[in-house]
């Protein structure tokens, strides 16, 4: 089973796909988390990503393309993926199919966590409090919220011509999101 979990930055992706990771053994892998380790760890790449992650724009598809390349060549065998914050633009999710295709697999299920961006602007305010995640600051939120409109959202449509997409109210709790994403995801 592979999966993608998607909608705008601060959805709820994160959340939701590490409890699918203890409840079902899939591997997550977040683009987002990579790139911040990349960071953590004062790597070349790390460096060359900082400024443009924490202005809330997307670094290049070469860059996380490859990332998500060895990844799934790290963990072969695994029960399933959740993919999060990847694919982000149709050139990845083109990439995506085709890594796939390669190890015999495809994407089976794409779950559309629907939200209200006025909300999800009060949310992130309140984790950047909490965390202090520069990107989370009110103006690269923006960046980032408009990133995702132009170039992620054309997404919708790619993967609605595949009939792939099930969509999710993500403005519930976290528990009934859950709940609502395993239903969709056992209902295939
Ligand atoms: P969010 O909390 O917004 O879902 P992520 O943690 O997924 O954010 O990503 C944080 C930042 O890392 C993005 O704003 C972007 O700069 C970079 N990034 C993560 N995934 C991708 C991707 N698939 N393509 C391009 N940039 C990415």
């Amino acid at each position: 089973m592979n999966l993608i979990l998607f909608g705008p930055p601060a959805a709820g992706k994160g959340t939701q796909a590490k409890r699918l990771t203890a409840e079902r053994g899939y591997v997550q892998l977040s683009t987002g988390d990579m790139l911040r380790a990349a960071r953590k760890s004062g790597s070349e790449l790390g460096n060359k990503v900082a400024a443009i992650m924490d202005g809330g724009s997307l670094v290049s598809d070469e860059i996380v393309i490859e990332l998500i390349e060895d990844a799934l060549a790290q963990n072969k065998g695994a029960p399933g993926f959740i993919f999060d914050g990847f694919p982000r633009t149709v050139a990845q999710a083109e990439a995506l199919d085709a890594m796939l295709a390669k190890h015999g697999q495809q994407i089976d299920c794409v779950i559309r966590l629907e939200v209200d961006p006025q909300q999800l602007m009060n949310r992130i305010a309140k984790r950047f409090a909490e965390e202090g995640r520069a990107d989370d600051n009110p103006d690269a939120y923006k960046v980032r919220l408009d990133a995702y409109f132009a170039q992620t959202a054309p997404l919708v449509p790619y993967y609605e011509q595949q009939r792939k997409i099930r969509s999710v109210d993500g403005m519930a709790d976290v528990e009934t999101v859950a709940r609502a994403i395993a239903a969709a995801i056992d209902a295939r």
